[in-house]
């Protein structure tokens, strides 16, 4: 899909009139996160209205303004200086989560508000200081800025996105999956890694399946994309076609590296094999690979 469902209304984020109405306007929510937890209630996020969470306010978190959606205003809030968030009114019925699990079963129109929020409260955690001067920096437009603190420096600081490329290499009837060590036991998934800097992401799509098992990718083609907030990843998603087929695991980042048919996808005789579910991009290339097969033999 194209287009969101949720309006950022970025052109309110200077306005700080507005802002200051929302902040008491009485259907105003608030999606709040814990030390990188989130707060779930019978698997979807707890949304409580920002008038029932002043406990959560006067312990020092900051709002940052979200958007709008269905005609209610939202607002994030880290609220990790609390010691037992659970314990306040507006969570009583909430458990705490982290977002991989939770993210199967998590209504879609939440999944975008969680990446949102989740997104901008951990890059506020990471910058609380200027990384020219050193000096405490300050939020600004509703939370989509931090400035320095220091009138001799005064930089600014936006919400920084890391990109990060996902490549299905495809074979005729295989495609290349890989796993690191540090994967769940049994899992394979697209080849994957971060654009560097000075860098084309067609570049970094060829350059880390190369690096990672020699093969060479060519006639990349790109599928799509899928933020990915841990912290701060954006993953942009390609097919490619392999212009070589041998592996040679040279950069140890990779346990195993193997060639895989569609029929091995479908009926694994590797011991626990599973791949991605086709809520992460990687599941959805995978996906759309099997889908590719199944339409070349009808
Ligand atoms: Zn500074």
């Amino acid at each position: 899909m194209s287009q969101s469902a949720f309006d950022r209304a970025a052109h309110r984020r200077k306005d700080l009139d507005f802002l200051e109405r929302q902040l008491s306007a009485a259907d105003t929510r608030v999606l709040p996160m814990w030390r990188e937890q989130h707060l779930l209630c019978e698997g979807a996020l707890l949304l409580p209205r920002l008038r029932d969470t002043t406990a959560w306010l006067d312990a020092g978190g900051e709002l940052v303004w979200l958007g709008e959606h269905g005609g209610e205003a939202y607002f994030a809030l880290d609220i990790s200086p609390l010691d037992r968030p659970l314990e306040h009114a507006a969570a009583r019925q909430a458990e705490l989560s982290d977002l991989r699990p939770a993210l199967l079963s998590l209504p879609a129109a939440q999944l975008e508000l969680v990446f949102y929020a989740r997104a901008v409260l951990l890059w506020h955690a990471r910058h609380r200081f200027c990384g020219s001067c050193g000096r405490p920096t300050l939020a600004r437009d509703g939370g989509h800025l931090r400035v320095c603190s220091s009138q001799d420096c005064g930089a600014q600081h936006f919400p920084r996105t890391d990109p990060c490329v996902l490549v299905l290499v495809v074979d005729g009837d295989r495609c290349l999956l890989g796993r690191q060590r540090s994967m769940p036991r049994g899992m394979y998934t697209t080849l994957a890694g971060f654009v560097e800097p000075g860098e084309t992401v067609e570049h970094a799509a060829v350059r880390e399946v190369l690096e990672e098992t020699g093969v060479h990718a060519t006639q990349l083609r790109y599928l799509g994309s899928q933020p990915w907030p841990f912290p701060a990843s954006l993953m942009l998603g390609f097919m490619a076609q392999a212009g070589s087929t041998q592996i040679v695991l040279a950069d140890a980042e990779l346990e195993d590296a193997r060639w895989l048919s569609r029929q091995e996808l479908l009926a694994p005789s590797l011991p626990g094999f599973f791949v991605p579910p086709p809520i992460s991009l990687a599941g959805q290339l995978i996906a759309q690979f099997l889908a590719a097969g199944s339409t070349d033999q009808a």
